[in-house]
């Protein structure tokens, strides 16, 4: 379970008034001394038994109930729920402060105070995409994830939004309505099924940054979840997925985008690679986790080259020399990088900063794992494009040509960062996620040339607009199959202006 951290605690006790509280649940308060009493609406009161210190931002009834404390007392007594919902409740305030005069105190509330995280309607993958979404929102406002990222040294607005991460952090059940309600048991039953709620009802990521898999048509695939609680017990799983089979490629339209990819061990890892601006990245799903999927996706588009970024631990080493003996007999061309021993590409770009620079050293060095010479490889000339709801594949564009190729016999790997945006401090105060299906665009990072590859960034939406804008910058656009706005690395020629 993520804490709630404590100073979140102190704060809601400082600025949320004991006072206003009591006042929206119609309770008339008098001045007496220096503090203030009136009737406790938590029992059936008939001299005015509650006393209120406005300076302490305290209450206390000193009749039948006894009852007393801070804010977050006050609202577990009015609205019948848990300390950590209580908070929730205080932190968005989103629970009616309208005045009730006369309302009984409820035993236990059953019905939700919170805005529904998820709607009833839409399927399951539907669904799925709400719950993203109210990760995502939840990791924007939770201090705790944002650090955890900024340790692992992501520290990309851009990555956050591209590619949706989120947090959960238990409170997406207090938003469904409650199991003993048919929609609620319902919804529940569906959240179950589809591993985003256990058996027990419990959240399956609670306490864990979450990175959604999309496929191509914008739908989560897959899950991954990395808990950042620290102190768990023994032998707690810190790496959870979805049940059942890993499913799924991340960043996808990074080998629409490039026929050369760097493929790491684990989803940090290629975030690592991702914030430092080598955006024709994927992962693995842990070193015994590359899929069916992976596989069919490097055949599908067609992937020429692979920099197998794992972990240099006994574990990583064999997995690697097992996986490029596979995708040698597929014809890819295999290299290794060689990162100091025992680190992985997250630990190393930590440690050997900046990591631009390390990773790209890391990158043109890595080791050829075939025999004989690799082949000089086509694509040498890479451009960042945003693209925007593009529905139609250009297979027109000319292959990539090999006039730069042809300079340099044994190319290295792409090797060329992008620049990255950095994340702000984290929030403090948490406004309410909102349920959006339009997604705002993210910052952009600025154009960018250097040496012979073509950096280019530009917006585009639609295929049309995509060619156009692309012309203009005087490339040649490869143009995405996605309706999910994607950022990635797609080829480009330069149209030669003479
Ligand atoms: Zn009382």
């Amino acid at each position: 379970m993520a804490r709630i951290p404590e100073e979140e605690i102190d704060r809601l006790k400082r600025e949320v008034s004991v006072e206003r509280l009591a006042e929206a649940h119609g309770v008339r308060l008098k001045r007496h001394g220096a503090d203030l009493i009136g009737l406790c609406p938590f029992h059936e009161d008939h001299s005015p038994s509650l006393v209120i210190s406005p300076q302490k931002n305290l209450w206390n009834c000193l009749g039948a109930c006894g009852k007393g404390g801070s804010v977050i007392d006050w609202v577990m007594c009015a609205e019948g729920v848990s300390f950590r919902h209580a908070v929730e409740l205080l932190r968005r305030e989103h629970f009616p402060l309208a005045a009730r005069p006369g309302a009984k105190p409820p035993q236990r509330s059953s019905t939700p105070k919170l805005p529904a995280p998820v709607s009833q309607d839409g399927d399951d993958r539907a669904l799925l995409l709400q719950v993203t979404h109210y990760y995502h929102a939840t990791l924007k406002n939770s201090p705790d994830a944002l650090k955890y990222l900024q340790g692992r040294g992501l520290t990309s607005t851009e990555m956050v939004e591209q590619f949706e991460l989120g947090f959960a952090d238990r409170t997406l059940g207090y938003g469904l309505p409650e199991k003993n309600r048919v929609a609620g048991a319902e919804l529940r039953g569906r959240l179950q099924r589809l591993g985003i709620l256990r058996e027990t009802g419990h959240e399956h990521f609670n306490g864990s940054v979450v990175i959604p898999v999309f496929n191509l048509e914008g739908e989560v695939v897959e899950m991954y979840g990395r808990k950042i609680t620290p102190g768990l017990r023994p032998g707690t799983p810190l790496h959870l997925y979805l049940p059942g089979a890993r499913r799924g490629v991340w960043n996808e339209q990074a080998l629409i985008a490039s026929k050369e990819i760097i493929l790491c061990e684990a989803l940090i890892d290629a975030l690592t690679f991702w914030c430092a601006g080598y955006r024709h990245v994927t992962a693995s799903y842990g070193v015994n986790g590359f899929t069916d999927d992976h596989r069919a996706a490097f055949q599908k588009h067609g992937t020429k080259r692979i920099s197998i970024a794992y972990d240099r631990d006994d574990a990583g080493e064999q997995a690697a020399e097992k996986l490029a003996e596979e995708l040698m007999a597929m014809g890819v061309e295999c290299f290794r990088v060689q990162f100091p021993k025992g680190m992985d590409a997250n630990e190393y770009a930590l440690k050997v900063g900046p990591a631009p620079k390390s990773l790209g050293v890391a990158i043109r060095s890595a080791q050829w794992m075939g025999k004989g010479k690799p082949k000089p490889l086509i694509t040498t000339s890479v451009t960042a494009v945003t693209l925007h709801s593009v529905h139609e594949v250009n297979d027109a564009a000319p292959p990539l040509a090999a006039v730069e190729a042809a300079k340099d016999e044994t190319p290295a790997p792409i090797a060329e960062p992008l620049p990255a945006q950095a994340m702000p401090d984290p929030p403090t105060p948490p406004p309410a996620p909102t349920i959006s299906k339009n997604r705002p665009s993210p910052p952009r990072p600025t154009p960018k040339r250097s040496n012979n590859i073509s950096h280019a960034v530009m917006e585009v939406s639609g295929s049309a607009a995509a060619a156009a804008k692309a012309r203009v910058a005087g490339f040649r656009p490869t143009i995405l199959s996605s309706t999910r706005w994607s950022s990635a690395l797609v080829p480009c020629r330069r149209i030669d202006p003479a």
